[in-house]
């Protein structure tokens, strides 16, 4: 493959490096509804996930190989043959799929966690490659800690990879540790200086630990790589990974000086950017380059002037080019389907018909309680994703009280799958400790609660309260988010959904 062609392969990992981060971690579903969105967006690959890593991670990238038609859905792997059979199999369904193995190359990596010399690096580099090629033709290598490699030994690594029939070879900073100039140089030596560096496509992947994961890719796309991996909000390990609207949006706003450009359709940036926003609970800072709530906001009264006279004075993007088409008309309760419809699809959601009829129904009970339903309301009951609701427990009624003294007591009724209804009364320091302690006890889950947030969703009064809970039980770190007009319902419904999340995933370790 010619390395000077302009178009630039985006491959998306946030599913897998994305969701290996603290508290990203997603159940099957919401990743299905992840690798929907992203095929929509117009990413090439998929690296789904790495599913040597538990049957859970198998069964995603799996459901993703079945479901998701498009881009070519990857899978990672050690350089053995047992991960690299579990990537086959999970993307047996796939129409188009890629292998990814690596291997650590740096002296380190080598030392200190491999402890093998770089000949058996060399070796086991070249078997994983060739093991993978039994299965398809697309196979991709990473030498990762590739930055902190010597760069001779990086290029006879990147040399017998190709040889083998590695037909992309990524160049990690898997710790964030270079700099522009740096990297560019490295791009420009294994060009260089490996003979058959034209027969594979160089690929780069940045992670943002000194805050130059975008700046770093980009100057390998200057340098000669033509696929970048990254992820949606620049989610990732420690401090994430290349965001993927940023460097998406660098090589578009600047494509003169890039001459290079992407397949992705920008305007679906910022749904995507909220979907895996809200999926995940890491929310997007406010003055967040591309989708932050502030990324088009013009406050001083200068740049205001200027803005009113032509939006070019201040302004390098159009918020519609990311997909942010804010309309100021508010919706209510006398707005019919059609606007509803309008709306939900100007915030860039494309909705099956009966998940239509359910987010109309929810809008209308919202309006109920809600002079006003403002876009944060609308992308609220459009995102309330599919997994939120699955049981096996649901709330039947909730009663609370609280005391001057700052106690409260509660009493819920909860009505498991199995046909179990069960009524339960506890007190506690608030109206939200009191529900919590009543759950509890029904549902026999004691869950380590580490943080709970309260936010609103829109402005006024009778604004839609959202409250995310983060638990830890057994080891493991559980997310429930909930938003409605009371808060302290918000609460109780997303310390129900921590508890539903824990009833399935024992399910399925026990299935
Ligand atoms: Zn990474």
């Amino acid at each position: 493959m010619p390395s000077n062609t302009d178009q630039v392969m985006i491959f998306d990992t946030t599913l897998r490096d994305g969701e290996q981060s603290p508290g990203c971690s997603m159940t099957q579903a919401e990743k299905l509804r992840v690798a929907k969105a992203l095929a929509e967006l117009g990413v090439d690959i998929i690296e789904a996930g790495f599913p040597a890593a538990s049957q859970g991670d198998w069964e995603a990238v799996n459901a993703v190989a079945r479901e998701v038609r498009g881009p070519i859905i990857c899978g990672l792997a050690r350089c053995d043959r047992d991960d690299i059979e579990k990537v086959a199999s999970a993307l047996a369904p796939a129409k188009r799929r890629r292998i990814h193995v690596f291997l650590a190359t740096s002296a380190i990596h080598r030392e200190l966690k491999l402890n093998m010399a770089k000949d058996e690096i060399i070796c086991r580099a070249v078997e994983g490659v060739r093991i993978a090629r039994e299965f398809w033709d697309d196979v991709e290598f990473s030498p990762e800690d590739a930055s902190r490699t010597e760069v001779e030994f990086l290029a006879q690594v990147v040399e017998a990879v190709i040889d083998a029939g590695a037909t992309t070879v990524n160049i990690p900073d898997t710790v964030g540790y270079t700099v522009p100039h740096e990297f560019a140089e490295l791009f420009g030596y294994l060009r260089k200086n490996v003979p058959n560096i034209d027969k594979a496509r160089l690929s780069v992947h940045c992670h943002d630990d000194l805050g130059m994961a975008v700046a770093n890719s980009l100057t390998a796309v200057v340098a000669g790589a033509r696929q970048i991996e990254c992820t949606i909000n620049g989610i990732g390990e420690r401090a994430g990974n290349c965001s993927l609207e940023e460097v998406v949006m660098a090589l578009q706003t600047r494509e003169t000086f890039f001459s290079a450009r992407t397949n992705i359709n920008s305007q679906r940036l910022y749904p995507t950017s909220r979907l895996v926003a809200s999926i995940t609970g890491m929310p997007i800072p406010r003055n967040k380059a591309v989708v932050g709530e502030n990324a088009f906001a013009h406050e001083s009264g200068i740049h205001q002037h200027g803005m009113l006279k032509h939006a070019s004075t201040y302004e390098i993007m159009r918020p519609q080019d990311v997909g942010l088409a804010r309309s100021s008309l508010v919706l209510g309760k006398h707005s019919g389907r059609h606007a509803l419809r309008e709306r939900v699809k100007e915030l860039g959601f494309e909705l099956e018909e009966i998940e239509f009829e359910r987010v109309f129904k929810e809008f209308k009970a919202l309006a109920d309680k809600k002079k006003e339903l403002f876009d944060g309301d609308i992308e609220a009951l459009v995102l309330r994703s599919e997994g939120t609701n699955s049981g096996p427990w649901a709330l039947v009624a909730l009663r609370t009280r609280s005391e001057v003294d700052g106690g409260g007591a509660a009493t819920i009724t909860l009505l498991h799958v199995d046909g179990a209804k069960l009524e339960r009364s506890a007190s506690g320091d608030g109206p939200v400790d009191a529900a919590f302690k009543a759950i509890e006890d029904a549902t026999g889950l004691r869950p380590a609660l580490q943080k709970f947030e309260l936010r609103s969703l829109t402005e006024g009064e009778d604004a839609q309260g959202e409250a995310v809970v983060y638990v830890n039980y057994n080891g493991r770190s559980y997310r429930g988010a909930s938003a409605t007009t009371d808060i302290v319902e918000s609460a109780t419904r997303a310390f129900l959904e921590v508890i539903n999340r824990i009833e399935q995933s024992q399910r399925a370790q026990l299935a």
